[in-house]
C-alpha cells in the first residue's frame, strides 16, 4: 500500500493504469497516452500534477457553478458530519438539511413546482423520472400510458434508464438499449441537420416530430416527453426560437407530462435559475444535479410540479422507490450553502447581466475565424463548430478528429474545453471574471490557429 507521502506523477499514472477503470474512456488508449492528474483548483483554475495551470472552461463537468475553493461548503460539510453524518428519509423520518434544501429549491423553481425528490446523481434523477411518470399514470387509472419520448442525441445519464431516455447511439449499441417503452425523435440541431430549411421552419419541423410520434405510438399510450432545454453533452445545441413554443403546444394538446432535464441548465447556467424559466416552460418534472452542489458533493433530485405531486400525495399508497442516499444530510447541507452563496452573492444575476453577455459577444466574434462554421450559445453555455468549408458546411474528414485536435491543443495552451464531434463546447463557472473570459478566448483563438496550421 502506498498511503504515506506524496506520489509522483509517474507513480500515480502507473497505479491509475493498474487499478482504475475510468468513466467514458477508451481504456486501452488511456493506458498508452497516460492520464492528466488534476491536483487542486481555485476559482476558475485547475493545476495538474506537473504544476501546469489550466483555465477550466467546462466548470468540471458543467457543475462547478460557484467556482472552486469555496471553503464555506467545506465548513458546511464538516459541521453537518459532526452533527448528523447520515440518516435516511425513509420510514417517516426526515432531517433539517433535506427539509431546508427542498424548500429553498422550491422557492427558486417555477411557481407551480413545490416538491423535491432527492437522488444521488442526475442519472438516478432520471431513473426516478421513469418510475414517477409511470406511477403517476397508474394513479390516474391509465396504466397503458407507459411510453416516454426522448430525443436522438439527448443526454439523460448513464444508468440503464438514463441512457435509454437519452439518444446516444454508441451507448445504446453497447447496452442493448433503450429498454422497452422509450422511443426517440429528431433533435433540433439546425446547423447539422436543417439542410436548406430556414432555422425557424426547421424548429417547427423538429417540434412536430413529437406530434407525429405521439400519433404513431397512440395518444392514449404516451406518458411523457423528456428533453434538455439546451442539449449539453450532445454539443450545446441551442434549439431554434420556434422549437419550445411548439413543443409546449403539443404537450398541452395531448396532455402528456413534460420532463425538462435541468441537470446542466439548472442553478444559473442560462442566466436564469432554471432553463425552464429561460424558455418559459411549465414542466411537470425537472431532474436536477450538477450545479445543485456546484459539484462539491454528489447529489441530484427531481423537482416535482403540483400536477404530479398532488396526485402522489392525495391518491395515497406507497410509492416503492427511493435511494439510501436520497437527501443525504451532508450533501444537502452543502447544497443549501451553495444556494445561499448563489443568492447572497447574486451570482445568477451576475451571470445574466454581466458574464453571459460578455461571453456571448466573444463567442459571436469567433465566427470570424476561417475554421468556425457556426457559433451558438445561451447564458454561460457556448459552442463553435469546426468546418473545412463555411459555405457548404463541409466537415473535416475523420469524424471528430478536428475537434479532438483542437481540444488537445487547447489543453496544451492551458485551457480546458470539450469536443463533441467537431463542436468545441464551453460551460465555465458562472463566477468567471471578464479578464478570465478574455484569457479563455485568447487561448481558444491561439488553439484554433494551430488547428488551421496543422490541418492545412
Ligand atoms: C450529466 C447529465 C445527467 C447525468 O448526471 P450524472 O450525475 O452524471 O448521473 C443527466 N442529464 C443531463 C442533461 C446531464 O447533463
Amino acid at each position: 500500500m502506498t498511503t504515506a507521502g506524496k506520489l509522483t506523477t509517474a507513480e500515480l499514472r502507473a497505479l491509475d493504469a493498474a487499478h482504475h477503470l475510468h468513466p467514458f474512456s477508451d481504456h486501452k488508449d488511456l493506458g498508452v497516452r497516460g492520464t492528466r492528474i488534476i491536483e487542486r483548483a481555485s476559482g476558475v483554475y485547475l493545476w495538474d500534477s506537473d504544476g501546469n495551470r489550466l483555465l477550466d472552461g467546462m466548470a468540471g463537468l458543467w457543475c462547478v457553478n460557484i467556482g472552486y475553493g469555496r471553503t464555506e461548503l467545506a465548513d458546511a460539510a464538516y459541521r453537518q458530519m459532526c452533527e448528523l453524518p447520515y440518516y435516511n428519509s425513509f420510514f417517516q423520518c426526515t432531517h433539517p438539511p433535506a427539509v431546508q434544501l427542498a424548500s429553498a429549491i422550491a422557492e427558486q423553481a417555477p411557481a407551480h413546482m413545490n416538491h423535491v425528490f432527492f437522488t444521488g446523481s442526475g442519472s438516478e434523477a432520471n431513473d426516478t423520472v421513469v418510475r414517477m411518470v409511470r406511477r403517476y399514470w397508474d394513479l390516474q387509472g391509465q396504466p397503458e400510458r407507459k411510453t416516454i419520448i426522448g430525443r436522438i442525441n439527448g443526454y439523460h445519464g448513464s444508468t440503464v434508464a438514463g441512457a435509454s431516455l437519452g439518444g446516444m447511439a454508441p451507448m445504446h449499441e453497447q447496452g442493448d438499449l433503450p429498454i422497452p417503452g422509450i422511443v426517440h425523435i429528431a433533435q433540433p440541431y439546425w446547423y447539422g441537420e436543417g439542410g436548406d430549411m430556414h432555422e425557424d421552419e426547421f424548429g417547427l419541423w423538429a417540434a412536430r416530430q413529437l406530434e407525429e410520434k405521439i400519433l404513431q405510438v397512440g395518444t392514449d399510450k404516451v406518458a411523457a416527453f423528456i428533453a434538455e432545454p439546451i442539449q449539453g453533452a450532445g454539443g450545446v445545441i441551442v434549439p431554434p426560437a420556434t422549437y419550445w413554443p411548439e413543443i409546449k403546444r403539443i404537450v398541452e394538446q395531448y396532455g402528456i407530462l413534460l420532463v425538462v432535464d435541468e441537470v446542466i441548465c439548472g442553478f444559473g447556467r442560462t442566466g436564469e435559475w432554471f432553463g425552464s424559466q429561460y424558455y418559459d416552460l411549465q414542466p411537470d418534472l425537472m431532474p436536477i444535479a450538477k450545479g445543485m452542489t456546484s459539484g462539491y458533493l454528489p447529489m441530484g433530485g427531481v423537482i416535482v410540479g403540483d400536477r404530479v405531486a398532488s396526485s402522489l400525495i392525495a391518491d395515497g399508497g406507497e410509492f416503492f422507490h427511493g435511494y439510501t442516499y436520497s437527501g443525504h444530510p451532508v450533501a444537502a447541507a452543502v447544497g443549501l450553502e451553495n444556494l445561499r452563496i448563489l443568492r447572497d452573492e447574486q451570482i445568477v444575476d451576475y451571470a445574466r447581466n454581466e458574464a453571459a453577455p460578455y461571453l456571448q459577444r466573444k463567442i459571436a466574434a469567433l465566427a470570424e475565424h476561417p475554421l468556425v462554421g457556426q457559433v451558438r450559445g445561451v447564458g454561460m453555455l457556448g459552442a463553435f463548430e469546426l468546418v473545412s468549408d463555411k459555405a457548404s458546411r463541409e466537415r473535416f474528414p475523420g469524424k471528430g478528429a478536428a475537434g479532438s485536435l483542437c481540444r488537445d491543443l487547447c489543453i496544451s495552451n492551458g485551457l480546458v474545453m470539450r469536443a463533441v464531434g467537431d463542436s468545441m463546447i464551453m460551460s465555465p463557472p458562472l463566477v468567471i471574471q471578464p479578464e478570465e473570459i478574455d484569457e479563455l478566448f485568447e487561448k481558444a483563438w491561439r488553439s484554433l490557429n494551430m488547428v488551421a496550421e496543422q490541418l492545412s
